[in-house]
């Protein structure tokens, strides 16, 4: 049924006549986009490929959309002043070596601000992140099923095609989210373990940190920096003071690195239950201007006492086109608005 209302609907209210009416709604609804690491072959598993996010820009300019930082959208909207015309931000997470040698190039040729939320122990060069590792181990194992020996639960998985495999990365990134991130390395090593690999000391390739002279430069060229905690860990699922030293420990680590970073949080992996009340407090008392989640939805004025500033939301950036032209335009909000789902 969604599926067919999204058929009947599409159309007719994407059509010109009917955005340019609604362009004075958009104003109000910002989409702002998080981009994963790009990659070159999609047929190895889900992923933006960099002609797509090209394709994303390049008809986000075409159809007079405008890029605003995240800076600018969250000061914008805090003292209701104007921003341009059909405003969209974007950023990225983690602060991968090819974030920056990859994607932030394209975000140049479209001079669009975009900001880079990252792990700091990452930049440090002290770690990769627990979720990459998992992501590595299971595309690099040769087995075509695995069981992983977690303490109270065995996770049985299928990895006979890239399909399967990555619904596989999804379901144990999941399952270990869930689980207390004090004995995370335990974790990892039943992974490992189920996988018949071990994992690399240094980060393979695709996994390279950026490293902070990288970021300097970026970061005069128009770049935003953001904390996105040290180590990428569930804060929920740790106690308070580690998960105080991951939020104030990142943003310590930034205003010792960069010349003008931005205050505002980004939780690792940002689901509504990743996070809470208790990481909120300390971000306000700590005096963050926002913290931005992955709970899907625009940024908004319209309803100034929904717009929790500690959870913003965003989108993933989409990989069909037409996904994300709907996201760009109010198709997305008028579609909520009619309660279509
Ligand atoms: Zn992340």
């Amino acid at each position: 049924m969604k599926e067919l209302l999204k058929n009947i609907f599409i159309p007719p209210l994407a059509s010109r006549p009917v955005s340019a009416l609604a362009s004075h709604l958009l104003e109000l609804h910002i989409p702002v986009f998080l981009v994963h690491q790009l990659v070159n072959d999609t047929r190895t598993g889900s992923g933006i490929t960099p002609e797509h996010l090209r394709n994303c820009l390049r008809y986000l300019v075409k159809n007079g959309h405008n890029f605003v930082s995240l800076k600018d959208a969250i000061y914008a909207l805090k003292n209701s002043k104007p921003l341009p015309e059909k405003p969209v931000v974007f950023t990225m997470d983690d602060g991968f070596m090819q974030q920056a040698t990859i994607t932030a190039p394209i975000f140049q040729e479209f001079n669009c601000p975009a900001t880079f939320f990252v792990i700091t122990d990452m930049l440090d060069r002290q770690l990769w992140p627990w979720d990459a590792k998992v992501s590595w181990l299971i595309n690099n194992t040769k087995k075509q099923r695995i069981a992983i020996k977690f303490e109270d639960e065995t996770l049985k998985l299928d990895l006979g095609n890239a399909e399967k495999k990555h619904l596989a990365r999804y379901k144990t990134r999941d399952f270990i989210k869930e689980t207390d991130m004090n004995t995370l390395s335990n974790s990892l090593e039943q992974v490992a373990a189920a996988t018949g690999l071990s994992i690399p000391e240094s980060p393979p390739e695709f996994y390279e940190p950026a490293n902070w002279d990288i970021a300097r430069k970026l970061e005069a060229g128009g770049f935003t920096f953001a904390p996105h905690s040290k180590t990428h860990r569930i804060l929920s699922k740790m106690d308070e003071a580690s998960a105080r030293d991951e939020i104030l420990g990142s943003w310590q680590r930034l205003t010792t690195e960069l010349s003008d970073p931005l205050k505002v949080f980004c939780y690792p992996t940002g689901r509504p239950f990743d996070f809470g009340s208790r990481e909120i407090n300390i971000l306000k008392d700590n005096d963050f201007l926002a913290a931005i989640s992955t709970i899907p939805g625009y940024l908004t004025s319209l309803d100034n006492h929904e717009l929790n500033l500690y959870a913003l939301p965003r989108f993933d950036l989409p990989e069909s086109m037409t996904d994300f032209i709907q996201y760009c335009t109010w198709i997305e909000f008028g579609k909520k608005t009619m309660h279509l789902y």
